[in-house]
């Protein structure tokens, strides 16, 4: 049996805040680029987060639970 490629899952990106897979055509909380890097978020709240500590999240020092 063939899988039909509707299943397919879309591309999605790891939010660096929560940890939760994005759509990253559709990334409800929008992007921010750091460092040449683009990163793809579930929602404003982690958008912001992450761009006042980029690096405490990126390190795995801060992570926000949801
Ligand atoms: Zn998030």
């Amino acid at each position: 049996m063939r899988i039909p490629l509707l299943s397919r899952k879309g591309q999605t990106a790891t939010d660096p805040v929560c940890g939760m897979d994005v759509d990253t055509k559709n990334p409800s909380g929008g992007t921010w680029e750091h460092e040449g890097v683009q990163y793809y978020f579930c929602g404003p709240g982690c958008n912001r987060a992450f761009q006042k500590e980029p690096e405490a999240y990126l390190s795995g020092e801060k992570r926000m639970e949801m």
